[in-house]
């Protein structure tokens, strides 16, 4: 399949999010939210990136199943295990495509008393977007292609290639 961004490019743009997070975030303790599966392998190189103390925790949604168009739905897989009461939280997401998964998200999060929340997307496809959700860290933006590899999957395969590479080309 066609290398989109190899793994240099990514683990070079990781990187520069990361200061970017630990230079807007100074003097703070950040929150990370890794929404599972898709963005583990992000959220461990990003938390690595971002030279502060810092927390983290993990929720699931599903909205995809084993299809690569989106059905619109979101449902709530996995819960947070800790409280987000006066905490500056990061959502961390793999790719933002329609926008309804962070959407989704974002207002369950902002409902639980957290200081801040602000969300770092590896992947986002403006084209594809149904719902306009602010996205305040992005790593690449992309056209309108299905890619797998470094967490994204297809049916759940592809999540361990270190690039991203464009799905079925
Ligand atoms: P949204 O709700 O449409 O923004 O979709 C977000 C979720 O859809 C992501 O977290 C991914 O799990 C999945 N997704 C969207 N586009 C792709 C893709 O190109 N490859 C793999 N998964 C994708």
């Amino acid at each position: 399949m066609k290398v989109l961004l190899s793994r240099d490019v990514i683990q070079a743009r990781v990187a520069e999010m990361g200061k970017e997070i630990a230079r807007d975030y100074a003097g703070r303790e950040p929150h990370l939210v890794c929404v599972l599966k898709g963005a583990c392998t992000f959220l461990t190189d990003l938390a690595r990136a971002v030279d502060l103390p810092l927390t983290l925790d993990y929720i699931a949604v599903s909205s995809y199943g084993a299809a690569t168009k989106s059905s619109g739905e979101v449902q709530l897989v996995k819960d947070l295990d800790q409280s987000l009461d006066g905490k500056d939280v990061i959502v961390v997401e793999d790719i933002v495509d329609t926008g309804l998964t962070l959407n989704y998200l974002t207002n369950l999060l902002r409902n639980r008393g957290p200081r801040s929340v602000k969300v770092a997307a590896l992947l986002s496809k403006p084209s594809r977007r149904l719902v306009q959700i602010p996205v305040d860290y992005v790593g690449f933006t992309i056209e309108d292609l299905f890619v797998v590899g470094y967490g994204l999957d297809y049916n759940e395969k592809y999540r361990n290639l270190g690039e991203i590479v464009v799905y079925g080309s």
